[in-house]
């Protein structure tokens, strides 16, 4: 297919979706539990991430590379072929057009299988790329366990690219299995984050960001700011307005327009998290809110949680080494620079990472020695379909988002040709 072609049929996914903007946001509610307003964030990405592919689809340029005068030498970009996209519960709908939008853009076929709780969304984005004239068999979704569907389309030897969001253990299997076909990889895995409080950052600000940073998504994000870091000078002062806020979080049903805090994904994401608030009480962490389901009869038996912090907390507990996934803060006290670089640093993730400050010297000095992917500064979890998005360490390998996720979905064929 022509690449101006495939271009529009990206501009109509993306205005097929924004056209049912509120029942595609409503879906993704149901299908993963998270608050309406939240849904309608993602759906306005995805909106957006189509948009700019559809822009990018003509733009695939090789180069040509001077050799010897009687010889012309250039790049072609191909195709990967046959991408396998493995997609996890947390942004069922975003984080699959995250990756499917470049995929489709630059000429691949794709099979994508979508997390076990969460199909409903994958399954609308394969029903508007058909409406848009996208040809059947380009873009295919399989439904299915990990361990059956997911492990087959990763081993199987047709594949010639492999996107997989998800976990750092599952990430590793998928390693394997690809190594077997030699097939390449992108890891968009775990993450440990750290979010960074100098004593000059706008304190309201910051405040409410660190807030929003572990909150949303009841935390279920890879780049939650589930570690974060206050300088002496104000520790105590923003503990207790962090604290304050966090009591004040309006935890309920996700259709709710009201709801800022919704459900876990499942019963057994809850019980999982609420292990770790055990094990974190257990190894002697200070609670300062939090952590337990809510009193409310109407929230009790449903997979929600309220919003918990923990200070006083050491480098070896459980909850300050392993990713949670879940509503719960662990808080640190720091005094200088270099030990809070170096405390940021002491994870294996490396995903993302906040830094607040309005002192641009010292912002450059943190920016330059944390081991994360992505830096906010003044901000938190922001990501743009035009911004590069990957982790370090063991968060992932290579990137999404951005003109340089061309290069995931692409290979270079170089060419030389003798005129002499
Ligand atoms: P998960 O690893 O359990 O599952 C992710 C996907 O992999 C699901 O679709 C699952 O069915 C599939 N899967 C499981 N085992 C498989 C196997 N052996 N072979 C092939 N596929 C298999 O992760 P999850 O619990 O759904 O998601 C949470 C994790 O994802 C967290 O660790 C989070 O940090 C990470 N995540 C990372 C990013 C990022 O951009 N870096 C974004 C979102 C989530």
């Amino acid at each position: 297919m022509e690449y101006t072609k495939r271009g529009k049929i990206l501009f109509q996914i993306s205005s097929l979706i924004k056209h049912d903007f509120d029942e595609i946001a409503r879906l993704e509610t149901l299908n993963q539990g998270k608050p309406l307003r939240e849904s309608k964030a993602d759906v306005a990405w995805v909106v957006r991430a189509f948009e700019y592919w559809g822009g990018l689809a003509d733009k695939i340029e090789g180069e040509t590379i001077p050799v010897t005068s009687n010889r012309l030498t250039y790049t072609l970009r191909e195709p990967l072929g046959v991408t396998a996209h493995i997609i996890p519960w947390n942004y069922p709908l975003a984080l699959a057009a995250r990756s499917l939008a470049p995929a489709l853009a630059t000429g691949n076929a794709i099979v994508a299988k979508p997390a076990e709780l969460t199909p409903l969304t994958l399954l609308k984005i394969a029903e508007y790329a058909q409406k848009a004239g996208l040809p059947d068999g380009i873009l295919n979704v399989v439904t299915g366990s990990g361990a059956v569907a997911g492990r087959a389309l990763v081993s199987h030897p047709d594949i010639d690219g492999i996107t997989f969001t998800g976990s750092t253990q599952t990430g590793q299997q998928i390693m394997e299995a690809a190594s077997k076909n030699v097939t390449p990889v992108l890891l968009e895995l775990g993450g440990k984050n750290p979010n960074i409080i100098f004593p000059d950052a706008d304190f309201q600000k910051a405040v409410q960001m660190a807030k929003f940073a572990i909150f949303t998504n009841a935390g279920q994000m890879c780049w939650a700011g589930s570690r974060l870091f206050l300088h002496e000078e104000i520790y105590e002062k923003f503990l207790e307005e962090l604290k304050k806020q966090t009591e004040s979080i309006k935890i309920g049903q996700g259709l709710d327009e009201k709801t800022e805090l919704g459900p876990l994904v499942s019963e057994d994401q809850k019980e999982r998290v609420l292990s770790y608030i055990k094990s974190g009480l257990e190894d002697g962490a200070r609670l300062i809110t939090g952590g337990s389901v809510p009193e409310d009869p109407t929230l009790r038996n449903g997979c929600f949680l309220k919003p918990t912090i923990f200070d006083q907390v050491k480098s070896s507990m459980k909850i300050v080494r392993e990713e949670i996934f879940g509503p719960v803060l662990t808080v640190f006290r720091f005094k200088s620079v270099e030990e809070v670089i170096e405390m940021s640093n002491d994870t294996p993730y490396g995903l993302y990472a906040g830094v607040w400050t309005n002192n641009l010297k010292l912002a450059q000095h943190v920016i330059k020695n944390l081991q994360a992917g992505v830096v906010a500064v003044n901000d938190y979890l922001v990501a743009y379909p035009q911004t590069p998005f990957g982790g370090y360490k063991d968060s992932g390998i290579g990137y999404e988002s951005g003109q340089q996720a061309v290069s995931r979905y692409t290979r270079i064929k170089s060419v030389t040709v003798n005129s002499s």
